[in-house]
């Protein structure tokens, strides 16, 4: 949210753009949401199939049982044709009770119809006695007695099969009509269609069961990283996806991931605390200083001149240490931001580490403290000069610090096809095991008192390290208390950009 903020007359007006959560809250479509999407998609991927392979299968074994019931009432059809014309039926009066007799048996065992129609479509014989006489006029006569014998199913839902009859010269002399309504296949198919549609109801219900369920196993985490990422947003950096699922897929990871992002954030923030409170903590000493001195002066009538001078003197140095320490802080934020980018040039270090050398060896000789330089190789990489400098020589300026009277300090240049090597070793007083691994936090000093009578800042290391780290190299250091220390610079000759 971000405080729109106008001036009126020299009045300050903060107008609060309030309601942007709810705002974004009102967008969102309960049905809209990844559960109810995910659920759609299973019932269209696992039961619309389902339904449609049904319909289908059921459709095709309708259709079979037709087909059947056709062939059947056709091949009945041809046995009572070929039986009529062996006995004559057509043209001999006299022969036609047993055969008559025979066709009503077949038609009450196989439960169809028989008619026996003349060439003139006039109805002979009818197993159902009531169309005698009647003339018969249904396509599937005319075509048994024009062209083919066939079997089809009318609007009516019968199946009718017309066999043509021969007689004695060969020739088409009438029709046997079979018909058989399809009652019975229609309550197969739908005693069929009646079970699958409950097994399909079945199915469809633990389907639907199992979806929800699924749609909640990948749902359920990411709504609750949702409300993580809520609460860090307002500024809970503890929050945590808690996840107890043991099934391991991407929605898990990322409910990992987000739980390392807020590991991260929170250390990030309690860093950036402990960084305000070391700088207030940094500053408020100097300042502290200061004052005491300025008021015991101020306080105190007919203070001799060399109290003034001393007292001013001792000021000054307080001021000077908040200088540096601000000056520190400066190149480290300048740092963090890459607000000025390096400048990577070929640079022979050689000469880098002879002019830090050279404008330190002051200091050692205030302390007799013997500075060896030892150039194993001309070495040239691309390096941002100014800043590698001030890393370098922070290390060597350490390695002065740290050292009594009388100590040594050596600066090695080594280098191979890939890298540049500086190392700084000194007979020094050394670093704790323990507090090695600290040493390029922000502020840390090993021995805080100490460091203030040697004007130790707790940053120049860390700025070392930034920088090294810019330069894509890396830093090692090796540490005995009360023999010396040493750190091992690595650079890469080259930078690819
Ligand atoms: P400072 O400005 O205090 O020197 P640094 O960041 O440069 O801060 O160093 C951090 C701390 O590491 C120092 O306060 C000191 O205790 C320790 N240290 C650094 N270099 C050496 C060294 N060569 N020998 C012993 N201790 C060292």
């Amino acid at each position: 949210m971000s405080p729109n903020i106008y001036l009126q007359n020299g009045e300050l007006v903060i107008i609060l753009i309030k309601g942007e959560k709810h705002a974004m809250k009102k967008k969102k479509s309960y049905f809209l949401s990844l559960r109810w999407i995910l659920l759609a998609t299973y019932v269209a991927i696992g039961i619309v199939p389902l339904l449609l392979i049904a319909s289908t299968i059921l459709h095709s074994v309708q259709d079979y049982f037709i087909e059947e019931r056709k062939k059947d009432l056709l091949s009945q059809a041809n046995v009572i044709s070929g039986q009529i014309t062996s006995y004559d039926y057509m043209a001999n009066k006299d022969n036609r009770d047993s055969l008559e007799e025979t066709m009503l048996e077949m038609s009450q065992r196989h439960d169809f119809r028989v008619l026996v129609l003349d060439s003139s479509c006039l109805v002979m014989y009818d197993t159902g006695y009531s169309d005698v006489g009647k003339t018969v006029l249904i396509p599937e006569v005319i075509e048994a007695l024009e062209n083919k014998d066939i079997a089809r199913v009318q609007e009516d839902g019968m199946v009718y099969a017309a066999v043509s009859i021969y007689g004695r010269n060969n020739t088409r002399v009438g029709v046997v009509l079979v018909s058989d309504d399809l009652t019975d296949i229609s309550n197969t198919v739908s005693n069929i269609a009646k079970k699958g549609n409950l097994l399909l109801a079945g199915l469809a219900i633990i389907v639907i069961i199992m979806m929800v369920i699924m749609s909640q196993i990948f749902t359920e985490p990411i709504k609750k990283m949702i409300k993580v990422i809520q609460k860090m947003s307002e500024g809970h950096f503890e929050q945590r996806v808690q996840m107890q699922s043991q099934i391991h897929n991407e929605v898990v990871d990322l409910a990992l991931a987000c739980n390392q992002m807020a590991d991260q954030l929170e250390k990030v923030e309690s860093t950036r605390q402990q960084f305000v409170s070391n700088v207030s903590h940094e500053l408020k000493t100097p300042l502290s200083s200061i004052k005491v001195l300025s008021e015991s002066i101020l306080l105190q009538e007919d203070v001799p001149k060399e109290m003034y001078v001393e007292f001013l003197h001792d000021i000054n140095s307080e001021v000077d240490r908040m200088a540096a320490i601000i000056n520190d802080l400066l190149t480290l934020v300048k740092l963090d931001q890459k607000e000025i980018p390096l400048n990577f040039r070929e640079t022979e270090l050689g000469d880098v580490v002879e002019g830090i050398i050279k404008r330190l060896l002051p200091l050692a000789q205030v302390k007799d403290i013997q500075v060896n330089y030892v150039k194993e190789k001309d070495v040239t990489a691309m390096v941002d000069e100014m800043k590698l400098t001030l890393a370098v020589a922070n290390l060597v300026d350490n390695a002065i610090k740290y050292t009594p009277k009388n100590g040594k300090v050596e600066v090695n240049l080594d280098g191979d096809h890939q890298n540049a090597f500086i190392s700084v070793s000194d007979t020094g007083i050394g670093i704790p095991d323990d507090e090695v691994g600290r040493i390029f936090e922000r502020f840390y000093r090993v021995d805080k008192t100490r460091d203030r009578e040697t004007g130790g800042t707790g940053l120049g290391l860390s700025i070392t390290h930034s920088t090294i780290m810019m330069h894509n190299g890396s830093i090692k250091v090796h540490s005995k208390e009360e023999e010396g220390t040493t750190i091992l610079v690595r650079i890469p000759i080259r930078q690819n950009s």
